[in-house]
């Protein structure tokens, strides 16, 4: 059976998280906390890097540091989690869905401006399968109106955004917030766990008072204060240095992990695009100013219809393919205070795209039945 996606330990993940019960301090902001922080700050100058034990606890953090309130509209695109918007609910603010682009499931920034109205306070992005949104236009309009932008970069580590003078940043470091997910469906993995990177200096110290339940223990801790206390709102949103224990060894094999996970996603596309060339699927396109994680390999199906038989298909050899988000603004909990109104391209990604198996240990040999079964479900005879 091939399933869709399964976690895997790669290197030192059980030896460190020996390491650190050995050390007697298993609670968060330990030795392996603060390796993973440099290690993300140095790799893709993150001005400030803090592990959460999600990316939905990141994007809570960003919500609060945004100063999110009742009298506020965060704009969000239609398609994707329920996360990315629940942080900002959460807050009190009415979520503004924003459909996606024509030519993938991302917000498509052309339609961003038409939402702005004077309650705006912010912008959540997606990079969706970790490919960029087009950052250089979101930051342009966010400028104009004085608006925050938040990355919601869960599945976008390792990808960059190539601005049209050439020079690339990693995503993540173009907005003011930014939250990474280690969840076990990601790149990077450490079961849950995720990352809030703070790109203005000026949230700096409140970034870690609200983390830390909103007392001012981590400056206590630096011997900044001399006692600590209840300084502002907050919750716990540092992991165990367990978690980070793992987490640290997977980075120290980032290489590796990403080399392979390429390796799929080119098979993937190399093989598919002759299905593509025929007219019969969609697979993703990079844009040019977008590189490639490889964090997803998603096709396009012709319809719902076509999708729910391919997924049959592929389930009766035991291939488990899976679709993904169906569009927010048909939730039953948006539906329940809001008015239904269509997305057409969000509501097509949601009715279409199918995600293939796609994790670390897929072999070539299960890579080629889940291509076979796809083509011949296309071809309707052997290839
Ligand atoms: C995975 C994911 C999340 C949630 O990440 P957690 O670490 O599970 O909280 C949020 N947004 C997007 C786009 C995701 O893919």
């Amino acid at each position: 059976m091939i399933p869709f996606n399964k976690s895997f330990i790669i290197g030192n993940e059980l030896l460190y998280i020996e390491e650190a019960v050995k050390s007697g301090k298993i609670s968060g902001d330990g030795i392996f906390t603060k390796k993973c922080q440099s290690f993300f700050q140095e790799k893709y100058q993150f001005p400030k890097v803090l592990l959460t034990t999600s990316c939905t606890d990141a994007l809570e953090m960003a919500a609060i540091l945004s100063n999110i309130t009742s009298e506020d509209e965060v704009i969000v695109p239609a398609f994707t989690f329920v996360s990315t918007a629940n942080a900002f609910v959460l807050r009190g603010a009415k979520i503004i869905f924003a459909d996606s682009s024509i030519k993938n499931p991302n917000i498509d920034v052309d339609k961003i401006e038409n939402l702005i109205t004077s309650k705006t306070k912010a912008i959540v992005v997606v990079h969706y399968a970790g490919i960029a949104c087009d950052m250089e236009k979101v930051m342009e309009i966010a400028k104009k109106y004085n608006l925050l932008v938040i990355e919601d970069a869960a599945q976008a580590i390792d990808s960059y955004y190539v601005f049209s003078d050439g020079t690339k940043r990693a995503l993540g470091s173009i907005g003011h917030f930014a939250a990474f997910s280690f969840h076990e469906t990601k790149n990077i993995i450490s079961g849950e766990g995720g990352m809030l990177v703070i790109n203005d200096q000026k949230y700096f110290d409140r970034a870690e008072i609200i983390r830390e339940k909103g007392t001012n223990r981590s400056a206590f801790f630096r011997g900044e204060i001399d006692k600590y206390g209840w300084v502002d709102i907050g919750s716990s949103f540092l992991p165990s240095d367990i978690i980070a224990a793992f987490l640290f060894a997977q980075l120290e094999k980032f290489d590796v992990i990403q080399n392979k996970r390429i390796t799929i996603w080119n098979k993937y596309f190399h093989e598919l695009k002759e299905l593509k060339d025929k007219g019969f699927i969609g697979i993703p396109q990079i844009p040019k100013y977008a590189t490639n994680n490889a964090h997803m390999f998603y096709i396009i199906c012709k319809d719902e219809a076509e999708r729910s038989n391919l997924i049959d298909a592929m389930k009766s050899v035991e291939i488990y393919p899976v679709f993904h988000y169906t569009s927010l603004n048909k939730s039953q909990f948006y539906l329940e205070t809001n008015e239904s109104i269509d997305y057409i391209n969000a509501e097509k990604f949601s009715d279409r795209l199918l995600r293939l198996p796609f994790f670390y240990e897929l072999t070539n040999q299960e890579q080629e039945q889940v291509i076979s079964t796809i083509k011949y479900f296309y071809f309707k005879s052997r290839i």
